[in-house]
């Protein structure tokens, strides 16, 4: 499928959900950007400052970009200036460094908690009550230029259908708990759940996911020992 069909079906796909599309352009070429970029696409999500930074730099000034890595505290003030939403939020200490790059650029980042789902050891994120921790926090409660919006979480990498599907609705369960205990009557802020990959979006979008984030499905297999 080309790029551009491929954008289409994912269009056709989600149309009438309040389910959103994050193109994963990571390690690819400015080139594909932008051709999914002509077929429609605007949100984009990357997983390192860097390489987010010099092809927002070069490419159109409206695409939406989404961190959705493990981000250092040292690599925020690359980003600040533009990005739209971190997704990949795992300590307070990282949102601590986002508000204070936000301020400095005049600006609200939008941010959603990284919560931990998968059965994997190595993945990045929080458990709820950490997340708890952060929201009940007088540091957060200070701040004026991020917004926290919602959720994300990634899923163990399987093709077991009942532990991703366990996996997806323990993360809509954490959102839903979170936005009652903090986000009652604010719920037009607090209303993302980013959940979702290539292999799994459908199981996702069932599941409740507002972004799911899809890279090969669109761009092909990415190719590690190209990034430049
Ligand atoms: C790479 C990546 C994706 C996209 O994965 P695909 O399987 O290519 O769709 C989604 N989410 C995160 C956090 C990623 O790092």
């Amino acid at each position: 499928m080309s790029i551009a069909k491929a954008v289409a079906f994912f269009n056709q796909k989600l149309e009438g959900t309040n389910c959103r599309l994050v193109a994963v352009s990571k390690t690819h070429p400015e080139s594909l950007i932008q051709e999914a970029y002509d077929a429609g696409q605007r949100i984009f999500g990357e997983n390192k400052a860097q390489e987010m930074t010099s092809k927002h730099e070069n490419l159109p000034q409206d695409i939406e970009w989404h961190m959705i890595g493990h981000l250092q505290t040292n690599k925020v003030k690359y980003i600040a200036p533009f990005v739209h939403t971190i997704q990949s939020v795992d300590s307070l200490k990282l949102l601590q460094e986002i508000e204070k790059q936000a301020a400095k650029n005049n600006r609200v980042i939008n941010c959603l908690l990284q919560i931990y789902i998968a059965e994997e050891e190595s993945k990045f994120g929080l458990n709820e009550a950490e997340a708890i921790e952060i929201l009940e926090s007088e540091s957060y409660k200070n701040m004026q230029h991020v917004k926290i919006t919602g959720v994300m979480g990634i899923a163990t990498n399987t093709e077991n259908q009942k532990q991703l599907r366990k996996e997806f609705t323990a993360l809509k369960n954490t959102f839903e708990k979170l936005k009652q205990t903090f986000f009652t009557g604010n719920d037009t802020v607090f209303k993302e759940v980013s959940m979702g990959m290539s292999s799994d979006y459908e199981l996702a979008i069932d599941c409740g996911s507002t972004y799911i984030r899809v890279g090969s499905a669109i761009f092909g297999n990415r190719n590690y020992g190209n990034i430049q």
